[in-house]
């Protein structure tokens, strides 16, 4: 009889252990979960953001990819326009010059090779008349406007 009580005692005790254990656990089961909720909703607010960065980037480059066309649409009117003579001239000294075959005259000097101007090209510049190109590097000056300035 005495036995028996003590398997008893031995077996409650046991199952005492095994319950507290559980709640152990569960109470670990419940903060993991509490922080997989918190890092699900901070990846939601992420996966917002960046959708939202995106549509902010797409329509930029929807308005760049507009302007640009309306430039292309703009150069192939003005190379139409422009006289044939004048255009084939300045091709021949884009072959060598590329972006800097017109470049503008800024304190009587050519800013493609940076040497001084003469008097007489200088004011053939200021005039504007005809087209007129640097004695030393051949390039196409011309005078700095305001708005050129201001850019
Ligand atoms: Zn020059």
């Amino acid at each position: 009889m005495k036995s028996l009580q003590l398997e008893e005692e031995i077996a409650k005790e046991q199952v005492n252990f095994a319950n507290e254990e559980i709640a152990r656990l569960e109470k670990v089961v419940e903060v993991k979960q509490e922080v997989i909720e918190k890092l699900q909703t901070e990846i939601a607010t992420a996966n917002e953001q960046t959708e939202s960065v995106k549509a902010e980037v797409d329509a930029v480059l929807t308005q760049i990819n507009a302007e640009r066309q309306k430039v292309f649409v703009k150069k192939d009117e003005l190379i139409s326009k422009m006289n044939q003579k004048g255009l084939s001239f300045y091709q021949k000294i884009r072959r060598w010059a590329k972006n800097t075959t017109a470049v503008p005259v800024k304190n009587q000097a050519c800013y493609g090779c940076f040497l001084a101007i003469n008097d007489k090209t200088y004011a053939e510049v200021i005039k504007g008349e005809e087209i007129t190109t640097c004695p030393h590097c051949g390039r196409i000056l011309y005078m700095e406007t305001q708005e050129d300035t201001a850019k």
